[in-house]
């Protein structure tokens, strides 16, 4: 610790130093990165995690490693090489012996593949140090997700990384990866290390330059199949698999189709609470007992149902499958309609404002829409629909339209929640002969 502070002084000190004199012969940018890294290199990479700067100076650290390696390399590469050496001495050909990345890491075996834990603890120091010491919360909630991710299109090879979020914070931050062909086999070896920090962190908080910060798990957001993988429960698709309530499911095979699909109508269904969870009293529901259990979490409130999965893609993704497409939808709207939707919807582009990440397009191109475009829709459809669509589906629309809006409000999802209920009731209804007008 002292040995760093005493190089972190040097840095500064040779940084004011160079300043005067390498303005001469190279831009003071290149300068300013290289000890800008040096120092973050100093601060960030020590084994406790964080290194109590002797200044405030929020210049260094703001800057993260990523960002110090991609300035480094062009800066070692260029011509000023020699003429940086006869200040710093030996300067490494690479920004990562500078940055001391390891050469090599011992990764944990999960029976067919590997996973490295980068650490709760590591990733909650590295998101605290970029705030001032008089704002570090008395209390930290995090957000943990997990998915799987595909990384070739050729294999199987997958990655399943754990990512956490400080709740409030924009950025997330790696705790584990797991790679291997696949799922990992079992949720409880992989999440092993993972759970034995965080049960640590639940305990015993986290000192933080002085400061001894609550952390406290506070969800799991995760798509259906992650979710139940987790959770330790039956799959997605199962009788039993609903996660809020104890719904039987139904296997309902469409006229002239093999395959049926397992439809949930049950609408007031007994809810699962946390305690019938830990008691099985559905044993169907349970594959195993997951090391989640060992947390102190609500095992069915803090595990959400997945937003984009559910509502996005899923029902407003459906209802446009519906109207959109031709062999599925009774000519209910002509082609001449979805022209003119669609020509509405490319009106809206001059006037999206810039919270949005995508403009609207043409529901010619529907196959290809994003999240986030359906999610768009949400907000634009009663806009670009009223007129066109015949008045039972719009008013349909318009039900699952409102339930979302309220149920995506902080305050309307608490005062308005019995009628969002009253409202989703309705959908799974014919469309055809809803009449339910929105007052
Ligand atoms: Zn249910």
């Amino acid at each position: 610790m002292k040995e760093k502070r005493v190089q972190l002084r040097q840095v500064k000190k040779m940084r004011h130093q160079h300043h005067q004199i390498l303005t001469d012969t190279m831009k003071v940018t290149i300068h300013t990165s290289l000890i800008a890294a040096v120092t973050v290199n100093s601060i960030f990479y020590e084994d406790e995690g964080w290194l109590q700067s002797e200044s405030d100076d929020e210049e260094y650290v703001e800057i993260d490693s990523d960002y110090c390696e991609a300035l480094l390399n062009p800066v070692i590469e260029i011509d000023g090489h020699r003429e940086l050496e006869q200040f710093l001495g030996n300067l490494p050909l690479n920004a990562r012996t500078l940055l001391k990345t390891p050469r090599s890491v011992l990764l944990d075996n999960i029976a067919d593949g590997k996973y490295w834990h980068f650490g709760l603890k590591q990733g909650i120091h590295q998101q605290l140090a970029n705030l001032p010491h008089n704002s570090i919360p008395e209390s930290s909630s995090i957000l943990v997700n997990v998915d799987g991710l595909p990384l070739t299109k050729s294999s199987r090879s997958t990655f399943w990384p754990i990512l956490g979020l400080i709740y409030g914070e924009e950025k997330p931050f790696p705790i584990g990866v797991y790679h291997g062909t696949g799922k990992p086999d079992c949720v409880n070896s992989f999440l092993s290390k993972f759970i034995d920090e965080a049960v640590q962190l639940e305990k015993d908080g986290l000192d933080h330059r002085g400061v001894n910060v609550k952390v406290r798990l506070s969800g799991f957001i995760c798509d259906a199949p992650a979710r139940s993988f987790v959770a330790g429960t039956c799959g997605h698709t199962g009788k039993f698999a609903c996660p809020k309530c104890k719904a039987i499911g139904i296997n309902f095979v469409k006229p002239g189709k093999k395959k049926g699909r397992i439809v949930f109508s049950d609408m007031e269904a007994a809810l699962r609470t946390h305690q019938t969870f830990t008691d099985r009293e559905t044993p169907e529901h349970h594959k195993m007992r997951s090391v989640l259990e060992d947390l102190q979490i609500d095992m069915i409130k803090d595990i959400p149902l997945d937003y984009m999965h559910l509502v996005c893609m899923g029902v407003m993704g459906k209802l446009l499958i519906h109207w959109v497409n031709r062999q599925t939808t009774q000519h209910l709207i002509t082609p001449e309609m979805l022209e003119e939707i669609s020509d509405r919807l490319e009106l809206l582009r001059n006037w999206v404002p810039s919270e949005f990440s995508r403009l609207p397009r043409s529901l010619s191109e529907l196959c290809r829409w994003k999240a986030t475009e359906l999610r768009q829709f949400l907000f634009t459809g009663p806009i670009v629909l009223k007129g066109i669509l015949p008045s039972p589906l719009y008013n349909h629309f318009l039900c699952f339209h409102v339930a979302i809006k309220f149920l995506c409000s902080q305050p309307l999802c608490f005062t308005h929640n019995h009628y969002c209920k009253r409202l989703l009731n309705i959908l799974p209804g014919n469309q055809k002969s809803c009449t339910v007008g929105i007052s």
